[in-house]
């Protein structure tokens, strides 16, 4: 009786303590012109993550400097900018449990080659530059980067 008690308070802790968060998907402009946003939705969508927010745009290289500021004194850093400005891009909010942590999980390492098979970007990447996907990393970076496209008001 004991041993069920034990079970059962466990399994009601371990699903008060899963959080729902938001996280900040970008589909880059790689992918957008290689026609796979509907595949890459529907990736999320199939594994439990909710569509909050969604818009298309083309960011000017200023924009998208302010956006990957933490990387400014990297090598890659001028060919990220150049990159991430030279098309359109569709900019997400996702929300569910441990959403931050289950999107990175769903996009693959940074570099394709090292990309988990089924990844986004081992199905989707052309290089480690055009990685097909960007995601937050942290829940202060999901904050800050979900605010730097979204009002509270776009987001349901
Ligand atoms: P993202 O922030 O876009 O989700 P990430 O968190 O996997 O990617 P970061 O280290 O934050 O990787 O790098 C940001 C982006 O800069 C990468 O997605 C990639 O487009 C580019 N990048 C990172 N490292 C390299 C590299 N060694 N060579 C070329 N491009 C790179
Ligand atoms: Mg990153």
């Amino acid at each position: 009786m004991t041993k069920y008690l034990c079970i059962f308070l466990t399994l009601i802790s371990s699903l008060l303590l899963a959080e729902t968060e938001k996280t900040l998907s970008i589909i880059k402009p790689d992918a957008v012109q290689a026609q796979n946003i509907g595949k890459i939705l529907s990736k999320f969508e199939e594994n439990g993550l909710k569509i909050v927010a969604m818009r298309m745009l083309k960011l000017t290289p200023e924009r998208i400097s302010q956006f990957y500021a933490e990387h400014k004194d990297r090598p890659f850093y001028p060919a990220l900018v150049e990159f991430m400005s030279s098309g359109p891009i569709v900019a997400i909010v996702l929300k569910g449990e441990d959403a931050i942590a289950k999107n990175r999980q769903l996009m693959g390492a940074t570099d394709p080659t090292k990309a988990t098979q089924g990844t986004l970007r081992a199905l989707f990447a052309q290089s480690t530059t055009k990685n097909a996907v960007h995601g937050s990393d942290s829940p202060q970076s999901a904050e800050r980067e979900i605010s730097f496209f979204f009002t509270p008001a776009e987001i349901y």
